[in-house]
């Protein structure tokens, strides 16, 4: 599929602010990549398909996401907004055909990332978070600005800022969250 036949499906299929998020992800996510030295084309076409599968209705998301030969975890069992994660990488391969393993691993790691991301990786989680159309959520400013300081650190207090806003709804935090969370906690105070 080109670039446009992917945006003309996606429009199709998501929601009309899902995919204002979607090309908001997408435009940001360019930015910030060629400003870290990363192929922009690369990080637009994983911020366009990183929510690629949030349209499945929750009834539906553990059978797609066996359909689609995805492993499921307990904790994505339980709490089944997070298996767009890994169900968007198998769609994006699968249904738009893409075969370019940075950009998919990019979409798989996109709401909980893991340790050792790379710059592909991390910016999409980032940009996921500050992109235009975002809800403003306090601290957003701050950490919009921190994006073009310190990535590393940004990826940080965005699972920080999660961790809080889970807590808060009595929602479970995911441990591939924690981890990702541990290491780079220690990767900057190294
Ligand atoms: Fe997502
Ligand atoms: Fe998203």
């Amino acid at each position: 599929m080109t670039e446009k036949e992917i945006r003309k499906t996606l429009k199709e299929k998501l929601d009309p602010k899902r995919y204002s998020h979607t090309i908001g992800v997408a435009k940001t996510a360019k930015k910030l990549a060629s400003y870290y030295g990363v192929d922009p084309d690369r990080a637009y076409l994983a911020g366009l398909l990183h929510d690629c599968a949030k349209n499945v209705p929750k009834s539906d998301r553990i059978s797609t996401a066996e359909r689609y030969g995805v492993e499921l975890t307990d904790v994505e069992r339980r709490n089944t907004g997070l298996i767009h994660a890994k169900l968007g990488e198998a769609m994006a391969r699968k249904d738009f055909g893409i075969v370019d393993e940075g950009i998919l691993s990019a979409i798989r790691w996109h709401t909980v990332g893991h340790p050792g991301m790379t710059m592909l990786e991390e910016i999409i989680y980032v940009a996921d978070f500050i992109e235009p159309n975002r809800k403003k959520l306090p601290g957003l400013n701050r950490l919009r600005t921190l994006a073009y300081q310190d990535l590393d650190k940004c990826v940080v207090e965005m699972l920080e800022a999660s961790f809080i806003y889970l807590e808060k709804q009595g929602r479970e935090v995911d441990p591939s969250g924690m981890e990702t969370y541990q290491y780079y906690k220690e990767k900057g105070n190294a």
